[in-house]
């Protein structure tokens, strides 16, 4: 659907594993903490891309709301569509803060907490396909070809919501942590 990334399905038959491979089910911990590291990390960088496309929307949908002129006028000059404006500038701007945190947490030698990067994740992600959504609809039905590239933007958001865990893991994972029960 999306993000150029081709994925199939791996079937594997008559392979061992030992306990020092398993992930969140070994008895000593090792597993469980390994993974929860790793998703920390992963949920962070999907800020980053996330603030890519609402970056890329923004810009497409401003040179878009400027030039297109309907009713004798540029769409831009029409409320709705400036309020679609205004929403991305601060999703942009709030994707921006919260990669900016990630960068100093790290700089200063820190991991953020399972809470904070998932809740982190759960915004970016929701972010980027509300953003990404609105800019298909400022391009109105050239949003949906995909001669104007826009259509692209929300296709890659999409897995934002579903990859490094769901929606539905993450907001989990959030009180799961706030509650002491990770
Ligand atoms: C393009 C792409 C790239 C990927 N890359 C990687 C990768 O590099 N590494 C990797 O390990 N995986 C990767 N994945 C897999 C991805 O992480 C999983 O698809 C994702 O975690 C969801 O798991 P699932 O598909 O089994 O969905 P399911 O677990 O079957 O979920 C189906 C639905 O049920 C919901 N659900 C499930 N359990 C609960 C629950 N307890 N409470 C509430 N709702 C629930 C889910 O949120 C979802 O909405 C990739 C997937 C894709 C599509």
């Amino acid at each position: 659907m999306g993000i150029g990334a081709p994925t199939g399905e791996l079937f594997l038959s008559d392979v061992k594993a030992g306990p020092e491979r398993l992930m969140g089910e070994s008895e000593d911990g090792y597993g469980r903490s390994g993974a929860k590291s790793t998703f920390s990390t992963e949920r962070s960088g999907v800020a980053a891309m996330a603030l890519g496309l609402v970056e890329r929307s923004l810009e497409m949908s401003l040179d878009y709301a400027r030039t297109r002129v309907q009713f004798d006028q540029p769409i831009g000059s029409y409320q709705l569509i400036q309020l679609k404006l205004a929403k991305m500038e601060v999703a942009r701007l709030n994707l921006e803060n919260l990669v900016f945190r990630f960068i100093e947490t790290r700089a200063a030698g820190k991991d953020m907490s399972m809470a904070e990067a998932s809740a982190m994740k759960l915004y970016a992600a929701q972010a980027a396909m509300e953003v990404t959504t609105e800019a298909v609809q400022i391009f109105g039905g050239a949003g949906y070809m995909r001669a104007t590239r826009v259509e692209q933007l929300m296709r890659d958001a999409k897995i934002l919501q579903i990859y490094a865990g769901t929606d539905e893991m993450q907001i989990v994972a959030i009180a799961r942590d706030l509650l002491g029960r990770g």
